[in-house]
């Protein structure tokens, strides 16, 4: 690139930069490819009043016409305040509201500025309105470009950067507060919980020197961490027993957590339906039944639950059984798969929607708690049958999800062994932290 072709840009002119140059930097598609490589080069202006802060920027001379000198104004929306009264206030034109709002489909997001954030107005030496712009969040800022007699309005989006961070940390007091305590977000936490929730129980079975490895991605804007993205890869060691979770994402784009050996991290089936306070009558065959009185077998456990406690199906499957039955009172009856069914009683009422033939997802709610039937108080009765014979759901061996396809595997090799190897480094690197 010849750089005399290029001018730094004054602060007079640097409103129209703004556009322009954050532009480039985000849609290299769109723009000529003078201004993609614009940001690589020269020393540059500071941003002008915006929190978009261009460091390096500069403009093809040949190509944009020098503006006038524009004045700028930063006004800080306050509450109360719409478009319609700070252009009132700030003696700007209706007939340019208009045009703005009307410009596009983004137009009307000018209609919904929101107080604390600013307002940043371009006039030139006339008083006459040439730029808006309106920081929606940390990503996306909104600009209104005068063409003429109208308005160009569109949303620049910052560049997002992906970068891999890993953390090292033992459980002292529980997994959210030493998770807080290595710096992992809020979100990172509950996707760690998930991953392991089939094999670890966080509640019950979390136990003091536990310790977890977590290679995540951390999403950047302007060099700045705004978010976090995906957990790569983790290992939880919960009471010596050692977990290893890696991320694939198979060729359609579905995203899923496995063992190294491609095993699934997900059952097949959640360990219990409800949220429930305590289990009100166990599996037992040789139960004396508390309404009729006399030995009856319980072939499931019942969860005593608040009623209305929304009731989720522990599996995939498909509704095979939906309405009263006896003192079972308001049945679902879920068939798995050839192998598994689950039934769930004494629902107050049903989710709405389903029937006999709906399929249904792990974890999507069906109903909801109640006392329907046969019962003392409100509580889920739960089955779990494998080949027509009752289990125990609590004890019950609960199958895998399905692992990963032989004829995936190559791929999934390939794809998660650099993931691997990262979360490895991460805990090689944090022994030799603490063993110098
Ligand atoms: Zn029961």
């Amino acid at each position: 690139m010849n750089n005399n072709t290029f001018k730094t840009l004054t602060l007079g002119i640097g409103i129209a930069l703004i556009a322009t140059a954050s532009y480039a930097l985000i849609s290299p598609k769109k723009t000529d490819p003078i201004h993609i490589k614009t940001e690589l080069s020269i020393p540059a202006i500071q941003a002008v009043a915006s929190d978009i802060v261009i460091k390096q920027a500069i403009i093809s001379a040949s190509k944009e016409s020098p503006k006038p000198q524009l004045k700028q104004l930063s006004h800080k929306i306050t509450k109360g305040e719409n478009l319609s009264t700070i252009f009132s206030d700030l003696d700007l034109s209706k007939k340019d509201l208009y045009s703005i709002t009307h410009a596009n489909e983004l137009g009307k997001q000018f209609a919904a500025i929101r107080p604390g954030k600013d307002l940043i107005v371009a006039t030139d030496s006339n008083g006459q309105l040439q730029q808006l712009t309106y920081k929606k969040n940390t990503i996306d800022t909104l600009t209104a470009t005068r063409a003429d007699n109208s308005f160009k309005v569109k949303v620049i989006s910052k560049p997002i950067k992906i970068e891999v961070a890993s953390t090292q940390a033992t459980i002292n007091s529980s997994l959210f507060l030493d998770g807080k305590q290595a710096g992992l977000s809020d979100k990172t936490i509950m996707q760690l919980a998930n991953i392991f929730a089939w094999d670890i129980d966080f509640a019950l079975s979390l136990r003091k020197s536990d310790q977890f490895t977590v290679v995540y991605e951390k999403l950047l804007v302007d060099g700045q961490e705004y978010d976090t993205g995906n957990i790569i890869s983790a290992e939880f060691i919960n009471q010596n027993h050692s977990f290893t979770a890696v991320r694939y994402t198979d060729k359609n784009g579905n995203s899923s957590y496995y063992s190294p050996e491609g095993k699934s991290m997900r059952k097949a089936f959640l360990r219990t339906p409800v949220k429930f306070s305590r289990i009100s009558s166990p599996f037992n065959l040789n139960r004396k039944h508390p309404v009729l009185n006399r030995i009856r077998a319980h072939k499931g456990v019942d969860y005593a639950a608040k009623t209305g406690t929304p009731i989720s199906s522990t599996g995939d499957g498909k509704i095979i059984f939906h309405g009263r039955k006896g003192g079972y009172g308001r049945v679902i009856i879920v068939q798995h798969g050839q192998k598994y069914s689950t039934l769930y009683a004494h629902m107050s009422k049903y989710k709405k929607g389903l029937h006999v033939g709906s399929h249904v997802k792990q974890g999507q709610v069906i109903g909801y708690v109640g006392q329907s039937g046969l019962a003392t108080g409100p509580h889920l009765h739960y089955e779990f049958r494998v080949n027509g014979v009752h289990r125990n759901p609590v004890t019950v061996k609960l199958p895998h999800s399905e692992p990963i396809k032989k004829s995936l595997l190559a791929d999934f090799k390939k794809q998660t062994a650099p993931l691997i190897a990262q979360l490895n480094k991460a805990k090689a690197h944090s022994q030799l932290a603490q063993n110098p």
